[in-house]
């Protein structure tokens, strides 16, 4: 568990390098891993400032077991809002929805309906 003053020092950190753009992302500014996700050092490592923020400010939700996910699908915000908690086939779940992952499904559609 954190002590209070570990957690004043850390949100201290991790406020400095936020940006909040017009969405309401709370954009990082520090450094982001090859996957565009926003790293700090904590605890001797490194942990993914979503993933910080959501223990953090969501402390009741937050499991280590589970991915913490966006909602805005900006990898580098860490706003507790616009982040819940999710398994890995949520992710992928997730990702089907918002179209990132194209089935072949769509071209054969296409297909069908040549006049
Ligand atoms: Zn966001």
């Amino acid at each position: 568990m954190m002590t209070r003053s570990i957690r004043q020092k850390i949100e201290k950190r991790l406020l400095k390098k936020r940006i909040i753009d017009s969405n309401g992302c709370w954009i990082f500014t520090g450094h982001l891993n090859n996957k565009g996700y926003g790293v700090i050092h904590y605890d001797q490592g490194h942990i993914f400032v979503h993933r910080l923020s959501m223990k953090l400010y969501r402390s009741d939700e937050y499991s280590d077991n589970l991915n913490v996910l966006h909602k805005c699908d900006i990898r580098k915000c860490f706003n507790p809002e616009h982040l819940f908690m999710g398994t890995q086939s949520d992710n992928i779940r997730d990702c089907v929805v918002k179209g990132r992952h194209k089935s072949g499904f769509a071209g054969d559609f296409k297909r069908w309906n040549v006049k």
